[in-house]
C-alpha cells in the first residue's frame, strides 16, 4: 500500500533531520543563481554554516513577482545546458512563469508523483486517461510520467472534445482519469447527451481532481455522479507542479511531502507564522530541486495544516483543501468573499445545475454581486414557481453566508461557457 514506506512513515525527527540536510543542499545550490546569489550576500547568509531548520524563517520571501523581475533565467542554478525540460504556470494574469528541470527533477517529480498515486490505488493494471492539457502545462506531462512509472497504460487524451473523451473511455476500458472538477461536471452532461451513463457505461473506479479550488460538496456530487473515488490532487509550477500534496484514501486532507516540500503557513497580513489548524497562506521552500530551486516562495493559496496523525500511518502533516487564493478574494461593500463560499452553498441546495459565474459590478459607488446559476432540467415546468422559489432560496442562503444580498439569475443547463482548463469563476466589471 506505499510506493516508498520508509519515506511515507518516517518519523518526525527523522523527517526534519532528512529536511536540513537536504535544505542545506539547496541554499548552497540556490546561491549559484543570480537572484539567490544577491539575496544571500544582501542579507549575509551564511550558507556553509547553516546549523538548523530555523534559519529558514530568516531569509525572505520569493513572490511571483520576484520571479517575473527575473524571468527567464535569473533562478537557475546550474548551467544551461544541464536543463531538460521547461515548463510554464496557467495563470492568465501577466507573463506567464516559467519553470526549469534538470534530468533529476524529472526524476524526483516522477517519483513523488508516482508516490500520490499510487497511495490513492492506482496500480499498474489500470487505464488511465490523463484529460489534462498537454504542453506547457504541468499535469499533462507530470501525470503522464508518473502513471508510466506505476506501470498503468496510459492514454495521453489531452483536454477537451469531451464526445472523444467519452469514446476512448468506453474504447479502452479507462479506469482511472485526470480531469479538472469543473470539466467532470461538464462531462457528465455530454453523457447524458449521449444518452449514456457514466457508471453503467464505463469502467471508471477512481479519478484525480484538482488544479483549480473545489468544495466538498462538488467532489461528492462528482463521486456520485461517476460512481468513483475523486482525489484531490493539489499542486504548482513553481514547486513542479501536482505531486505537493496528495489525498490519501482516508480522503481527510491532503498529505503534504515533507521530504521534498519545506511547509510554512503564514498570515498574508502580517507574514507572521500561524499555529497548526489555523488558516494561512501556505508558503513553500522545494528540498529537491537542481535547477531552479525557490526557497519561501508564496504561493497565494489559503489552507491550514490540519492537526493529528493521519488514520493512513503517513507521518508527513495534511493540509485541508484550498479554500481559495489571496488573490481571488472579492471585497463586496467591504466584505471579504471566496467564490469558493458560493460554490459550497450553491451544491447544497436541489435544483442547482453544474455551473455557475459570479458578475461583480459596480452602480454609482455601489458594488453589486451578481451569481448566474444553471439549473437541473427539472426545474423547468413550464411554470414559473418552482423557479422563483429556487431563487429565493439561493438568494437567503447565499445572503446568510456572505453577508450581503446577492441578485441571482437562473439560466439553462448548459448556458454558461464552461471551461476545458480552469474554470473562470468571477468576471470582474468593476475596473473602470
Ligand atoms: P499552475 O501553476 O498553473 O499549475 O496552477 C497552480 C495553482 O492552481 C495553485 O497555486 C492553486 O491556486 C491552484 N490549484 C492547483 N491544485 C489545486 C487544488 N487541488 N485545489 C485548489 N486549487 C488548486
Ligand atoms: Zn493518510
Amino acid at each position: 500500500m506505499y510506493w516508498d514506506k520508509d519515506i511515507e512513515t518516517m518519523d518526525r525527527e527523522g523527517l526534519e533531520a532528512f529536511q536540513l540536510a537536504r535544505f542545506k543542499k539547496v541554499v548552497k545550490r540556490a546561491k549559484k543563481s543570480a537572484y539567490y546569489g544577491g539575496l544571500f550576500r544582501e542579507f549575509g547568509l551564511d550558507v556553509d554554516n547553516i546549523s538548523s531548520l530555523d534559519v529558514i524563517k530568516d531569509i525572505p520571501f520569493t513572490t511571483k513577482d520576484d520571479l517575473r523581475a527575473h524571468w527567464p533565467y535569473g533562478l537557475i542554478a546550474v548551467p544551461k545546458d544541464k536543463l531538460i525540460r521547461m515548463h510554464a504556470s496557467s495563470g492568465t494574469t501577466g507573463r506567464a512563469i516559467v519553470v526549469f528541470h534538470t534530468a533529476g527533477d524529472i526524476k524526483a517529480w516522477t517519483d513523488v508523483l508516482a508516490r500520490c498515486i499510487y497511495m490513492a490505488g492506482m496500480r499498474k493494471t489500470d487505464v488511465f486517461q490523463n484529460m489534462m492539457t498537454y504542453g506547457l502545462f504541468t499535469g499533462g506531462l507530470g501525470f503522464h510520467y508518473a502513471a508510466e512509472k506505476v506501470g498503468a497504460l496510459v492514454i495521453p487524451a489531452g483536454a477537451g472534445n469531451s464526445k472523444r473523451q467519452i469514446q476512448l473511455m468506453r474504447d479502452f476500458e479507462t479506469t482511472v482519469i485526470h480531469i479538472i472538477p469543473s470539466y467532470a461536471l461538464h462531462l457528465s452532461k455530454v453523457f447524458e447527451e449521449l444518452k449514456l451513463c457514466p457508471r453503467r457505461d464505463t469502467n471508471l473506479r477512481m479519478a484525480f481532481i484538482g488544479a483549480e479550488p473545489h468544495s466538498e460538496k462538488m467532489r461528492r456530487k462528482i463521486e456520485e455522479i461517476y460512481g468513483f473515488k475523486a482525489y484531490n490532487s493539489y499542486g504548482l509550477s513553481e514547486m513542479n507542479g501536482p505531486g505537493v500534496s496528495f489525498e490519501c484514501p482516508c480522503q481527510d486532507g491532503m498529505h503534504i511531502w515533507e521530504d521534498h516540500y519545506f511547509v510554512e503557513i503564514i498570515d498574508p497580513e502580517t507574514k507572521k507564522p500561524v499555529s497548526d489548524g489555523e488558516n494561512g497562506e501556505l508558503v513553500l521552500t522545494s528540498l529537491m530541486r537542481e535547477g531552479m530551486p525557490i526557497i519561501r516562495y508564496r504561493t497565494k493559496d489559503l489552507t491550514r495544516i490540519i492537526p493529528g496523525q493521519c488514520e493512513c500511518g503517513r507521518t508527513h502533516r495534511r493540509i485541508d483543501r484550498i479554500k481559495g487564493r489571496t488573490d481571488d478574494m472579492m471585497i463586496i461593500k467591504g466584505v471579504n468573499i471566496f467564490p469558493i463560499q458560493i460554490e459550497k452553498k450553491l451544491m447544497e441546495i436541489p435544483g442547482v445545475g453544474n455551473n455557475f459565474v459570479i458578475i461583480l459590478e459596480r452602480e454609482g459607488y455601489d458594488d453589486y454581486l451578481t451569481v448566474k446559476v444553471e439549473v437541473q432540467n427539472e426545474v423547468f415546468t413550464g411554470d414559473l414557481r418552482p423557479l422563483e422559489n429556487l431563487r429565493k432560496r439561493i438568494v437567503d442562503e447565499l445572503r446568510a453566508d456572505i453577508l450581503i444580498t446577492p441578485r441571482v439569475n437562473l439560466v439553462e443547463p448548459g448556458s454558461l461557457p464552461s471551461s476545458e482548463g480552469k474554470a473562470v469563476r468571477v468576471i470582474d466589471n468593476r475596473k473602470e
